[in-house]
């Protein structure tokens, strides 16, 4: 048998190992973890409603109606209004044609390209798309091409000389990098190609784009140029679940062939018309992304000047590089004892030698709040080895 305690001791001695904190109370700024008060900037709560009354009131205003368990999958008795209602409202939120109410983000990347790609068939993938896409990629059993991050010359190279069914495939906010994907040029390649192009906007939904309708909006992309859209419901809209968005023809063939949407429970009809609550919160309250967004500009100049790595992000994901495993999780320990929680980010989630910070910024953060975490990293910057901040 496989020696899986020495796989586990490797991990430590590396610097790999993954360990849970354990949380109490609502999902805020103001974390309890391990009964420890802190101050957290690792969540994906981008707009801060995770906990907000509304939604909350939402759910439990709707079930004494709708029960709490979903019950039985969408295809035997499963499909409630309350499902029906939110993906009418998906669809109207995303400016698509019709929308699929998905358990999670995961099952949807799953589910939506193995149904889209199949033997004989290419996906074209970016090297930073999210470890959901990759494994949707390799279910779906089609060749997969990666393309260096966001590298339009070498995909345009990978299209051309490709023949047969095409599927490019991306994050529209890159999970741990916080920049967004070249999507105009990517429609472009995809109809100069006649490639159908999914992207998967987790990190954008809510948070970029007119209303916070999401990346693909700002490019001012229609359903003919990005047909698949597909968005988590658990982050900036503070709910769970996920959704696909386009043409009724594609909703109807993934209601016939995605499996991780047939052979699963649906999720609590409450969550659906909650969720339909915080969709009306994020259209409306324009004040929390320019909140947002003036936390980001300020950490970015004062986090630059202190002699921190940031990388090209305008998102509220905020990575500081850091490269050495050892020295990321030094600089999230240091933090944690001033009372800041700030995960480090290792491989496999990143590549070799690109250990770093993941630092995110949520409209609930006060200005006070990130004056904290400037101070606390003013006072760890000679954790960083052989950095400019030594100089500083
Ligand atoms: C978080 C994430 C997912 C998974 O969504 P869940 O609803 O959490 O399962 C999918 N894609 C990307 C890019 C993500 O960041």
């Amino acid at each position: 048998m496989r020696d899986f305690a020495a796989e586990l001791e490797d991990r430590k001695q590396s610097g790999l190992y993954r360990t849970r904190r354990l949380i109490s109370g609502p999902q805020q700024p103001e974390l309890v973890s391990d009964g420890v008060p802190l101050l957290c900037f690792c969540s994906n709560d981008y707009l801060g409603l995770a906990s907000h009354p509304d939604i909350i009131r939402a759910a439990t205003d709707a079930m004494p109606y709708t029960g709490l368990g979903g019950a039985a999958s969408h295809l035997i008795c499963g499909h409630h209004q309350g499902h029906h209602q939110l993906e009418v409202r998906l669809a109207e939120f995303t400016r698509r044609s019709s929308a699929l109410f998905f358990s999670t983000g995961y099952m949807a990347n799953m589910g939506v390209i193995s149904a889209l790609a199949g033997r004989g068939d290419t996906i074209f993938s970016d090297r930073l798309n999210h470890a959901s896409i990759i494994d949707g990629c390799i279910l779906s059993r089609a060749r997969v091409r990666r393309y260096p991050h966001g590298d339009m010359d070498t995909l345009a190279d990978m299209l051309a000389t490709t023949g047969g069914h095409k599927l490019v495939v991306t994050d529209g906010v890159f999970s741990m990098d916080g920049d967004i994907a070249p999507l105009k040029e990517l429609a472009a390649l995809c109809r100069a190609h006649d490639a159908l192009l999914v992207v998967d906007d987790a990190h954008g939904v809510g948070v970029v784009g007119p209303q916070g309708r999401g990346t693909v909006a700002e490019s001012g992309l229609s359903e003919e140029d990005v047909p698949v859209l597909i968005g988590t419901l658990g982050k900036a809209v503070g709910t769970s679940g996920a959704f696909v968005a386009g043409p009724a023809l594609l909703m109807d063939y993934l209601v016939q062939k995605a499996r991780t949407y047939i052979y699963t429970t649906a999720m609590p009809p409450a969550l659906a018309l909650a969720t339909c609550t915080s969709l009306d919160l994020i259209e409306r309250q324009d004040c929390r992304r320019s909140h947002l967004q003036s936390l980001i500009r300020d950490f970015r100049r004062q986090a630059s000047l202190l002699g921190y790595e940031l990388m090209p992000s305008r998102t509220p994901i905020q990575p500081i590089m850091i490269g050495d495993n050892w020295t990321a999780l030094a600089l999230s320990h240091a933090l944690e004892q001033k009372g800041l929680m700030v995960t480090a980010i290792r491989p496999p989630t990143v590549p070799e030698g690109e250990s770093r910070l993941r630092v995110t910024f949520s409209a609930a953060h006060s200005k006070a709040d990130l004056e904290t975490l400037l101070t606390a990293l003013a006072d760890c910057r000679h954790l960083l080895k052989g950095s400019s901040a030594e100089a500083v």
